[in-house]
């Protein structure tokens, strides 16, 4: 495994991590996820993705009884968490928001459902366009400051709100945001290559990526029809994009590369994702072990993506 530091922060993340969406606490029970998150432990991964939102707190709840089961000492990983969406849609100030009173309670209760002191990154799911970005950035340097979390970033933000929040933690003295978690893979690279590309050097910006293979569209398993048990089978609002026939020629022509080197489109497509610089930690989805032991394999692919073979890469998903 390769360790990247997140940004300028001083801490190092596996360059694969291994993320909860739509699969622990819903295809996943415990013993699941105690099987996938040993196997990625195993190959030298350190952080796991969790979000406040994953099938509605359950997602926490699983991965604290896995973590529980496997017992690893706390010195050895980093859990996340984030909040914007929330899961108590019955009361204003709990819900699509960022207000301070919505933070400071949320990540007590993600403390007590992972069954943990603090976690290590928490993220701002998504912006809050009606809470100042000040009061934001008040609460989450406070969440840090009292040891809740150890460091803080945002998630689909837009460049000029996480150097708005920047700056606002710089005239105070207060944490600065340290990471973004952008959505990276060959199907959407804007973000990443283009809005972001002056946060980098000007703020240290760190990157923990998702869904690196497009939510499974990457791996041409859409190429002749739904699978069974799939992700498109299982979300129908992704089942329109993971099924689109132009997408999946993409894909197809992908595959002539991945032959080439004697790998997956899967493998291919997470080297190219970690083979950016840029890119702290590309978070893997996968609700079955083989996946995840297929993904991890990536690492050495990205030995064989030679600047020829990115530009044909290119090329295709131009
Ligand atoms: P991917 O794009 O890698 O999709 C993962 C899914 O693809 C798996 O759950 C599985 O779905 C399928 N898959 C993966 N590997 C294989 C394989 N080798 N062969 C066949 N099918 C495979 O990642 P995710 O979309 O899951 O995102 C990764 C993580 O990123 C999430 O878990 C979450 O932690 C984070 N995330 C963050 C977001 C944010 O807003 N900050 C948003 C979304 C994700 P199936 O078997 O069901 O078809």
């Amino acid at each position: 495994m390769q360790y990247r530091r997140l940004g300028n922060a001083g801490i190092k993340v596996s360059v694969l991590s291994y993320g909860s969406w739509l699969t622990f606490g819903s295809q996943q029970a415990v013993e699941q996820s105690v099987e996938c998150m040993g196997a990625a432990y195993d190959a030298g991964v350190n952080f796991f993705d969790n979000a406040e939102v994953y099938a509605g707190g359950q997602a926490e709840t699983v991965m604290g009884d896995a973590l529980k089961e496997l017992g690893w000492p706390r010195h050895t990983y980093l859990v996340s968490t984030k909040y914007f969406w929330g899961i108590h849609r019955d009361v204003p100030n709990a819900y699509f928001t960022l207000n301070r009173k919505y933070l400071m309670e949320a990540i007590d209760k993600s403390l007590e459902r992972l069954q943990m002191d603090y976690v290590d990154l928490v993220y701002c799911h998504r912006s809050d366009p009606e809470t100042p970005i000040e009061e934001t950035v008040w609460a989450m340097s406070d969440i840090v400051a009292s040891g809740r979390a150890l460091y803080w970033g945002t998630s689909e933000w837009s460049a000029a709100d996480i150097r708005a929040a920047w700056e606002i933690a710089e005239r105070h003295h207060l944490r600065k945001p340290v990471v973004e978690q952008p959505e990276y893979n060959l199907f959407n690279r804007t973000k990443v290559e283009e809005e972001f590309s002056r946060l980098y050097e000007d703020i240290g910006l760190g990157l923990t990526t998702w869904s690196p293979l497009a939510s499974g569209l990457l791996t041409g398993k859409y190429l002749n029809g739904i699978p069974e048990g799939s992700r498109a089978e299982n979300v129908e609002w992704l089942r329109e994009v993971l099924t689109d026939q132009d997408a999946n020629a993409k894909v197809q022509d992908l595959q002539g590369i991945a032959d080439e080197i004697g790998c997956s489109t899967a493998q291919l497509a997470v080297a190219w994702t970690a083979s950016n610089p840029n890119v702290s930690s590309v978070i893997l989805g996968a609700s079955r072990v083989d996946q995840l032991q297929e993904n991890l394999k990536a690492l050495a692919v990205m030995e064989e993506l030679t600047e020829e073979r990115k530009a044909r890469v290119d090329e295709i998903f131009a």
